[in-house]
């Protein structure tokens, strides 16, 4: 049985660890890998596929940079290739990004079945080019893997047939709960001169808070307002860069006294300083649920999330509005003597990828 995985971005590459070992180890599979492209810088890449050991991929299609339409057209057209001479039974695609929707519509086109992983999340944003790959991926997809009961009660109410609906956990968690004792190990707060819990973390990088001057403008003055608290580590996104850049931000941004910019962190390096912060600020998906399992305080600059569990059982809270003194009040806390939050939720226990491994299996036939 043949399986073709696809990534092409920083969280694909960290989901498709746990993933690509479970499928190693069923002798019943062959299991392939396809890089469509999308990150394929040094610190945005190929220092995943190092620390994870995953091996180099089969194909890399080595899209070009462009906006989403202009790479969905180029991965279309490149993966139908491949499909064409490997003929996989499946293809299995990650996540919410450009590559996903692509391949999965690549596939659907050839009669080859997918495998949707991190299936029916919703935010209820459209205007999110994520959402609308979650959706349509979704909609192609003959196998629908879960993390939470939310994504189950989202893909009945679009009429996905259940027999297709498997809730199994967040492999994203199977990688955290594998690579957490190495991070440990390495001294990045040290190297960084930070003491634990001094310190917050900041990732910002989603379209509409890094994508135009004024929300740009409102995320410097959010970032200015923690450090007058806390110091501010932000290992800064690459979109997130080249904005500062084209508004002309990067010099009030690195005037903040109370400011570290980094450039993105490999997956050790950021494990270990999320672990030790006092808290972390962020628009990411992957951090609201890496953040509720480490019981890190975690404020999320966005109206809305499509992983709730993190607001009911972890430690996320949402903020859309940035005043003052909501932020102040967080930071606080966040720094007050550890809160007492509810257990983690079912299924993050680091076996996700074994049983995907399983179903596709039995589904086979
Ligand atoms: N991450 C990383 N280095 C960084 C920032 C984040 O390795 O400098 C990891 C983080 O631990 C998480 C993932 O990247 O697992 C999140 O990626 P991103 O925020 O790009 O995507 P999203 O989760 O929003 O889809």
């Amino acid at each position: 049985m043949k399986i073709m995985n696809v990534v092409g971005t920083r969280p694909n590459f960290i989901k498709l660890a746990p993933l690509y070992r479970a499928f190693s180890s069923e002798p019943e599979m062959c299991s392939k890998i396809v890089h469509t492209g999308q990150h394929n810088s040094l610190s945005m890449s190929d220092v995943f596929f190092q620390q994870l050991a995953l091996p180099q991929p089969d194909y890399n299609l080595c899209i070009k940079a462009g906006n989403a339409t202009q790479q969905t057209a180029d991965i279309l057209v490149k993966f139908e290739r491949v499909l064409a001479k490997e003929r996989p039974d499946w293809v299995l695609v990650i996540g919410d990004v450009t590559s996903t929707l692509a391949c999965a519509l690549a596939a659907a086109q050839q009669g080859i079945r997918v495998v949707h992983v991190e299936a029916g999340l919703r935010s209820g944003d459209r205007q999110m080019p994520e959402e609308r790959n979650r959706i349509l991926t979704d909609a192609l997809s003959e196998l629908l893997f879960v993390t939470e009961p939310a994504g189950v009660q989202n893909l009945q109410r679009e009429g996905i047939a259940a027999h297709k609906v498997h809730w199994v956990g967040n492999v994203l968690i199977d990688a955290l709960i594998q690579y957490r004792s190495q991070a440990a190990e390495l001294n990045t707060i040290e190297h960084l001169g930070l003491s634990g819990k001094s310190y917050v973390v900041c990732t910002l990088h989603r379209p509409f808070n890094v994508d135009t001057e004024t929300s740009l403008r409102n995320v410097l003055e959010l970032i200015e307002t923690v450090s007058v608290l806390k110091t501010v580590i932000f290992p800064v996104h690459p979109r997130t860069q080249a904005n500062l850049l084209k508004f002309g931000l990067e010099g009030q941004l690195m005037a903040m006294p109370n400011v570290r910019l980094l450039g993105p962190l490999s997956y050790l390096d950021f494990l270990n300083l999320m672990e030790n912060a006092a808290a972390v600020i962020t628009d990411s998906g992957g951090v609201q649920e890496e953040t509720t399992y480490l019981q890190i305080p975690c404020l999320t600059v966005r109206p809305s999330t499509e992983r709730p569990i993190t607001l009911t059982l972890g430690t996320n809270q949402l903020i859309d509005d940035l005043s003052k003194q909501s932020i102040g009040q967080f930071i606080r806390e966040s720094s007050d003597s550890k809160k007492a939050y509810k257990s983690s939720p079912v299924l993050w226990d680091g076996r996700s990828a074994n049983r995907i491994a399983k179903i596709i299996l039995a589904a086979h036939g």
